[in-house]
Order: C-alpha cells, then sequence, then structure tokens
C-alpha cells in the first residue's frame, strides 16, 4: 500500500502554499482583514523584508474573545455564510483560509478588542495550535504579528529571496494599498525605520506625492473622469514629460482590487502612443469600477489577476481616458506659452542670417541619393538665397487646408485656417521630421568621409563603457574607430551632422550606457538608438531664430503631415497650437 493520508497538519502546510509564498502575501492578507475591519489607520511593521517578522495593527472593529479563538480555524469566515451571497460580496476575504494557513507556518500573535469591551484579548498561535491566551489592555482594533516565518516548512524558506527582493516586493504592496485607500492613514515600518507616513489624502494625485518622489511627482496630473456603460474610470497619470524604462510606476485597481493585467498597461501605453517614445512608460493610477457581473476575480488563487466579460470595452474606455487627460493638459499648457510670447519679443536675439532647411535636409532627394557630393555643392548657392517677402501661399497638401500668413520671432510659421490660427514651432516640428525619417530609413543617408579624422580623448574608464557599443554610432553614419586605451578616432559622419561636435554627442552616449546599465540588452539597444535618433534630430534641426523662406516653410508644413506623431517633437514638447477663432473674438468682446 503506497497511499497514505496526510496528517491535517502537514496538508494544512501544503495548502497554506497556495497563499502563503513570501512576507508580501501575509501583509496582503492582513491589510485586507483590516479594510475589511473598516479599519481607518493601519500601521505596517516589518523587519528584513519580512522574513523574520511582520505586524499589522489596526484600528478596525476588532473581534469578540470568541471569534478571535476560532478566526485562526480553517473555513472560519465572518464574511458569508453561503455560497449564494458571494454574488454580493464588497468584502476581499470570504474563504477563510488566509489566518489558517499563515498560522500553520509560523509563529502569530493576536491581539484584538471590539469598541464594547473593556480589555483585549491576546491569543498565541503555533503549528496552529492556540499556546496561550490572556486578556490585556489594548485600544480598540486588531494586532497581528508574525514571527519565525516558514519555521517549520524549510523547503519553504529556502525560496525567499534577499532581504531587498522581499522588501521591495513589500514596499510596492504597500503604495498600491495607499494609492487604492486615500482615506486610510497607512504607516510602514521597516527594521525600526518609518519609510512612509500617509496621513488621509482627498485625491489621487496627493497621495502620489506622499509615496513618490521627484520627477514622478512634478508631472502627476488627475486622470479625466471617464463614465460609461458600466465602467467608470479615475485616478492619476503622468504627464507627456514624464517616462520611464519600466512598467512600474503603473497601477490598476479594478473594483478597489489590485490588479495585473497586461492588456489594461497596453491600454493604458496606447493612449501615449503619440507622445512617448516606444519602449518608454508613464506612471500612472488608474481606478476602475465596473459591474462586478462582468469580471471574474477568481482566476488566481491569490486574486491578482482579473478576466474581464468584454476586454475590448475596458481597454477603449482607458486608452479614451488617458487620450482625453494628455490633450487637456497639452492645450492649458500651450495657452500658457502663447501668454508668455509677446515677452519673448523684447529678448529675441538678433537673428542669424537666412538659413535654408532644404539645403540642409539630411536626406537626399530620392533621385540623388546615389551623390550626395553633388548635392553639397548645391547648398551654398541655396543659402546666399535672402528670404522673400511672404507672399500668401495656398496649403493645398495639407490634411486640414490652411493658408500660411507669416513667420513670427523667426520660430513660429502662422497658418490661417478657418477655425483659428495655428502656430507651428519650426525646430520641434523639424526635429519630429527628422526623427521619424531615423526611424524609417537611416541607412539612406549619405554620408561625408573626413579628410581629416576627428581624434576624442575619453577616460579609460569611459572607453570600457562605450566599446563594446561602437556600432551603434556605426549604424547611425559617425564611423568611430578605437586608436588607443584612451583615443577615438572619427572617420565619417552623416552629411547633416559634417559640423556638430561629435565629442559631445559620445559624451552623451557614455551617460545614457551608465544609466542603463540594469536594462536588459533588448531594451538597452532600443533606447539607445532612439536617444541618440533623437539628439542628431535634435542637432540637425533648424533653430529657432532662422529666418525661412516660404518654400522652405511649405515643405516644412507638407513633410509634418506625413509624420505619424506630428504633435509633438521626440522630446514631448508640442510642435503646433491652435488659437481658435472663438477665443479671439472673446477676448475682442465680439462674442461672449
Ligand atoms: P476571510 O478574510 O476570508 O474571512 P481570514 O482567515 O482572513 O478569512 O479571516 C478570518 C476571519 O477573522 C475574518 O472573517 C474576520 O471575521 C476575522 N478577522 C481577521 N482579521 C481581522 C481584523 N484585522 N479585524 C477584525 N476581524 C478580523
Ligand atoms: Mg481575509
Amino acid at each position: 500500500m503506497k497511499i497514505q493520508k496526510l496528517a491535517r497538519q502537514e496538508a494544512q502546510k501544503i495548502a497554506a502554499g497556495e497563499v502563503v509564498e513570501r512576507p508580501a502575501n501575509i501583509v496582503k492578507e492582513l491589510v485586507e482583514n483590516s479594510l475589511d475591519a473598516g479599519a481607518t489607520t493601519i500601521t505596517i511593521s516589518v523587519k528584513q523584508g519580512g522574513k523574520t517578522h511582520i505586524a499589522i495593527t489596526d484600528n478596525g472593529c476588532g473581534m469578540e474573545p470568541e471569534d478571535a479563538q476560532i478566526c485562526f480555524e480553517r473555513h472560519t469566515t465572518s464574511k458569508i455564510k453561503t455560497i449564494d451571497q458571494l454574488q454580493d460580496i464588497t468584502t476581499f476575504g470570504f474563504r477563510g483560509e488566509a489566518l489558517a494557513s499563515i498560522c500553520s507556518v509560523a509563529k502569530v500573535t493576536i491581539t484584538t478588542k471590539t469598541a464594547d469591551a473593556l480589555e483585549g484579548l491576546q491569543l498565541k498561535i503555533e503549528n496552529g495550535i492556540i499556546e496561550s491566551v490572556k486578556t490585556v489592555a489594548s485600544q480598540t482594533g486588531t494586532s497581528i504579528t508574525i514571527d519565525d516565518l516558514f519555521y517549520n516548512v524549510p523547503a519553504r524558506k529556502k525560496f525567499l529571496k534577499t532581504t531587498a527582493t522581499e522588501w521591495n516586493r513589500v514596499a510596492t504592496l504597500f503604495k498600491a494599498f495607499a494609492l487604492d485607500n486615500c482615506h486610510v492613514h497607512f504607516k510602514l515600518i521597516h527594521d525600526d525605520t518609518v519609510v512612509y507616513n500617509c496621513p488621509p489624502t482627498k485625491t489621487v494625485p496627493e497621495r502620489i506625492i506622499q509615496l513618490f518622489d521627484a520627477p514622478l511627482t512634478n508631472h502627476v496630473m488627475g486622470l479625466s473622469e471617464f463614465q460609461e456603460n458600466d465602467i467608470s474610470i479615475s485616478g492619476a497619470v503622468t504627464t507627456q514629460q514624464y517616462a520611464r524604462y519600466d512598467r512600474n510606476g503603473i497601477f490598476f485597481f479594478v473594483n478597489n482590487r489590485w490588479v495585473k493585467n497586461y492588456q489594461l498597461t497596453n491600454a493604458l501605453t496606447k493612449g501615449y502612443l503619440n507622445v512617448l517614445p516606444s519602449g518608454r512608460y508613464p506612471a500612472a493610477v488608474v481606478c476602475l469600477n465596473i459591474n462586478p457581473k462582468t469580471i471574474d476575480v477568481n482566476v488566481h488563487p491569490k486574486k491578482e489577476e482579473i478576466q474581464f466579460l468584454n476586454p475590448r470595452v475596458v481597454e477603449s474606455a482607458i486608452t479614451a481616458a488617458v487620450k482625453t487627460t494628455l490633450e487637456n493638459h497639452l492645450s492649458e499648457q500651450l495657452k500658457r506659452t502663447v501668454s508668455l510670447a509677446p515677452e519673448l519679443q523684447y529678448n529675441a536675439p538678433i537673428p542669424p542670417p537666412p538659413f535654408n532647411p532644404l539645403a540642409e535636409l539630411p536626406f537626399m532627394p530620392e533621385e540623388k541619393i546615389q551623390e550626395p557630393e553633388k548635392k553639397e555643392q548645391q547648398a551654398p548657392e541655396q543659402k546666399e538665397e535672402s528670404p522673400e517677402p511672404i507672399p500668401v501661399v495656398e496649403q493645398k497638401t495639407l490634411e486640414q487646408k490652411g493658408t500660411i500668413i507669416g513667420h513670427y520671432n523667426q520660430t513660429y510659421i502662422l497658418l490661417e485656417k478657418k477655425d483659428g490660427l495655428l502656430f507651428i514651432d519650426q525646430h520641434a516640428a523639424h526635429e519630429r521630421i527628422l526623427y521619424e525619417k531615423f526611424k524609417e530609413r537611416f541607412n539612406e543617408v549619405a554620408i561625408v568621409n573626413l579628410l581629416f579624422p576627428i581624434t576624442v580623448q575619453i577616460s579609460t574608464e569611459n572607453m570600457q563603457l562605450i566599446e563594446p557599443h561602437l556600432e551603434i554610432f556605426n549604424q547611425h553614419g559617425i564611423k568611430i574607430e578605437q586608436l588607443g586605451p584612451n583615443q577615438l578616432a572619427i572617420k565619417a559622419t552623416p552629411v547633416f551632422f559634417k559640423n556638430q561636435p561629435i565629442n559631445d554627442l559620445i559624451e552623451q552616449v557614455i551617460g545614457w550606457v551608465k544609466e542603463l546599465q540594469q536594462v536588459n540588452k533588448e531594451d538597452f539597444y532600443k533606447t539607445i538608438t532612439e536617444k541618440l535618433r533623437a539628439q542628431m534630430a535634435c542637432k540637425a534641426a533648424i533653430k529657432a531664430g532662422y529666418s525661412m523662406t516660404t518654400e522652405t516653410m511649405e515643405q516644412l508644413l507638407a513633410d509634418l503631415e506625413t509624420c505619424d506623431n506630428r504633435f509633438t517633437c521626440p522630446h514631448g514638447r508640442p510642435t503646433s497650437f491652435l488659437l481658435p477663432l472663438n477665443d479671439l473674438e472673446r477676448k475682442f468682446k465680439r462674442k461672449l
């Protein structure tokens, strides 16, 4: 006979593994219990990332002595009595499993008092059995401490990660709870040091300020409220000026439950499609409220994942909410920029000589791709051209028709449109155009071999950082060779980059390499490439304060039309701003 029935306690220890894998799981179950108990103050204290000690203290309803003595047995719950009630459940817990599981794998002390009781009750539990019970003086609420996690399950103890990793998970979970329950005063203590102390706040952005550092907190804004069908969305997101390389700043809550769902994250980043470079992510707190009948939270034993009946509807609602928020923010920002314009006029630098960006465009017109030299010779002739008076030109090629009526401050192209006056920032627009061209066809860029290679001195340390990545420069038309342990030689550059300080660019790339050391290889390469292209586009783009001929302005607008992300430059600054006719008429009191 081989089959044997496991002793009850052994079976319980195994079952516990489902809920209790690591300290963060315990913290999660206990904080959920505190929230279920109506607590408005919850303090979490852990030692060594929770591996040696966890304590949660709340000011919730507490337990009566009879309840306290059975709360840690299996299937004991005050939250449902029959399965029919599952549908209407509003609490986190209902299975009556958590305390039982925790008590079977750690030494637990429960201290609890209801508002009516004169004194509290303290129970010590070991191996799932009450070791001692006594009355103690205590505040209303419950305090649960966990010591010696997995002391009796050495196999699980081995799977605990480093203190830093376990602490990280606890801290992230803490942020999630705090973000989703602004009305609760949360405190997190690690190794006797208070790490977060978050009194209640009215809004999510205020909460974010308690939990995160600049620059994230400088770029956070409330999410435009969204309400449609059975879905409502609120929360906070970062502006287009903020971006990070990971998704760790993104939190989703569905009916007050923190969930991890790849599709939801995708829907969010889709909202940023035109404003953040690919591989960059915003930070966001998105709280969804949805008819509970249209979701299933029981797909995962720890209830961290979720399934929607109509995922597409939810996803497009999120994308729409984010888009609206960003658009509103952008137009607010632009209104502010424009109100500053008159001041700039007085400080405007003396404009440099006229410049023809067409002559300097990094891409040869199709038919001339094979003959970059010829193009170069033509360039000076065109440069001689002086800016003509600006004739009115119909922009028939423009998607939304408009007429160029001027060039303000040698920086902004003015395009008259039916519904208002469009200002286009020539530098931002050109930057966007170049960046997109670089993305599509960098291999077609014309290159010049330098007669005298430029040598660049760098430190041994920087050489070690940059040497493995010299190929990236090569792929961008900059031919670099290592001459010695501290010396690089630049032998060729793209035509349009000929007169740019390449050593600056190398310095910059070294900085990015340092910054991105922790990033995986694929993301690293993608990010560096993107940054390099954005930087080259920025350097090569026509600057503010340069005069332009009408033809070049036309060309610029036509090129901008073809860009996917024509509303912002690669750094996220806007390329254009519409002054609506209505607003103008209101200013002059022609209209109310
Ligand atoms: P569940 O949350 O699924 O009911 P648990 O094992 O987590 O199961 O908890 C068992 C019961 O213990 C709960 O139903 C609740 O009545 C009680 N309880 C646990 N923690 C607290 C707390 N912090 N405050 C008040 N009651 C609690
Ligand atoms: Mg519970």
